[in-house]
């Protein structure tokens, strides 16, 4: 991005496709047990390598960029190996990171923030802070699977080698940050209030949590620092194989979520809440795959086709164990509550789509957000390029539907953290960094009979959610904490 923050270049690299050697599937390992999900940490140096040398081949001019800045997936975690900090200091620009760095982590494959391996150790976090509701006061959340200190805690338990071979643990955003940096980077606050481990008062990890985590945790933690610190110049190896200039910026990287809002310019404007979900793109792409030809143009025709409220036929569709609500499998429902074991293609499609988006309206009402007169909805994410799947959304919310230009906010987000981390050096606030960037765009308005439709069908779901979640509740992590 330039200084008037127009995109100059976007790239990319899919993981499944273009490094197929590590044998992903949606960038991820899915284990045996259907809990335990991982990601090769090579995969994603290889994939660095991979995308500067397109960058270069696309003929962009390092040597012009004054900041980087970057996002990563929240919750993963990286272990470096003892050692591997030097090896980082004193990288050969004739050789590629993945060469480089092969011997420099001590878990090859990262848990990922789609990991839901870790109940006991959520439960051990609880016991010892004192319950789930005292552990959200200190933490700002109640233990998840996902974050980070349970990830921690567990390889701590199951590895005790290589958790003790490790010298430091990033996260994917500071893992990432370490890469240009030559050197550990620190996490930032945003990130580090995933990982149930930060002190959300005192920005400091928290001692009870470090405590029951792993004793001396800070210690390969690092300390936490502001989303907008500059950590350094980028290393002498970006200078020397792709003619970085020596005074580019490391501006601190964040999460995929809040590098997101940063996107949508919500940085610091809003207080921010968030209620994830992890069966979205990737289940809608299965279901456009086996009920749609692989084609997103038939997929938005199925939704053209059918009608709003999808004729009483509805849908849950969670492919691995969700996380909002924790319940996994795939049940559909006819218009009298029978659960049915299939549905003609046109009819599942919307099935999933209204499914997915009656859970965001009625887990975001739960959390206590309301849908008012001037609600907005904004979206971002590689489905907010389709109008019949944003159309929904708006009906679904019988709010209005806005999207910014670019649908990858969190890289544009990351862009924008690097602009402001130069210009907080001379206290410029995000708000004003970002005042030029054109407002998000209407897309979608909902049909006049949107809500009779779907506010019946929101208490329906909410039912049926209840059913599927007691059919569920025996093979899940129990939900005992889940009202939080
Ligand atoms: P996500 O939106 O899941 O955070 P990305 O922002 O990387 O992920 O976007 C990639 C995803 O966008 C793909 O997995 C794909 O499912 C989805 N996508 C891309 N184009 C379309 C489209 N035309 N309609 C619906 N989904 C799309």
């Amino acid at each position: 991005m330039d200084g008037n923050l127009n995109v100059v270049h976007q790239n990319n690299v899919q993981f499944d496709s273009e490094l197929p050697e590590f044998r992903t599937q949606g960038g991820v390992h899915l284990h045996a047990d259907r809990l335990t999900v991982s990601s090769p940490v090579l995969m994603w140096v290889k994939a660095l390598d991979l995308l500067l040398d397109k960058m270069k081949r696309a003929g962009l001019d390092f040597s012009r960029v004054r900041a980087l800045s970057g996002s990563g997936q929240q919750h993963g975690s990286v272990y470096w190996r003892r050692g591997a900090s030097e090896t980082l200091k004193q990288l050969d620009p004739d050789q590629n990171l993945y060469q480089l760095l092969q011997g420099s982590f001590s878990v090859s494959d990262s848990p990922v923030w789609m990991d839901s391996s870790s109940r006991q150790q959520c439960q051990d976090l609880q016991a010892a802070a004192g319950g789930a509701l005292r552990l959200a006061e200190i933490t700002g959340s109640r233990a998840y699977e996902r974050f980070t200190g349970n990830q921690i805690a567990k390889v701590r338990q199951t590895r005790p080698e290589d958790y003790q071979d490790a010298e430091r643990i990033s996260l994917v955003s500071s893992f990432a940050a370490s890469l240009f940096l030559g050197d550990y980077a620190a996490i930032d606050y945003s990130d580090g209030s995933g990982m149930n481990l930060l002190d959300i008062r005192t920005r400091n990890w928290s001692e009870i949590c470090l405590e029951a985590t792993s004793p001396h945790l800070d210690r390969l933690l690092g300390a936490p620092v502001p989303s907008e610190s500059v950590l350094g110049p980028v290393s002498s190896y970006f200078v020397r194989r792709y003619g970085f200039c020596e005074s580019c910026r490391v501006v601190a990287f964040t999460g995929d979520n809040p590098a997101s809002l940063a996107g949508m310019r919500l940085h610091v404007c809003v207080c921010m809440c968030v209620c994830s979900f992890k069966n979205g793109s990737l289940t809608r792409e299965r279901i456009r795959n086996e009920c749609a030809g692989a084609s997103w143009e038939n997929f938005s025709a199925a939704l053209r086709d059918t009608p709003l409220g999808n004729n009483g036929n509805m849908g849950f569709y969670f492919d691995s164990m969700e996380i909002t609500p924790p319940a996994v499998g795939v049940h559909r429902f006819d218009p009298d509550d029978n659960e049915l074991s299939s549905l003609s293609p046109q009819v599942e499609v919307r099935a999933l789509v209204e499914g997915q988006f009656l859970s965001r309206r009625l887990h975001a009402e739960r959390l206590g957000y309301s849908i008012i007169p001037g609600t907005r909805v904004l979206a971002t994410g590689g489905a907010s390029s389709n109008k019949e799947i944003l159309q929904v959304l708006s009906d679904v919310f019988n709010a209005p539907v806005y999207t910014i230009d670019l649908s990858n906010s969190a890289c544009l987000g990351s862009a924008y953290r690097a602009l402001h981390g130069l210009a907080a050096e001379s206290g410029v606030s995000f708000c004003d960094v970002v005042k030029k960037a054109p407002d998000p765009q209407l897309v979608a308005t909902p049909h006049p009979t949107a809500q009779e439709v779907y506010g019946r069908m929101l208490k329906r779901y909410a039912r049926l959610e209840e059913r599927v979640l007691q059919e569920t509740r025996p093979r899940s992590m129990a939900a005992t904490t889940d009202q939080l």
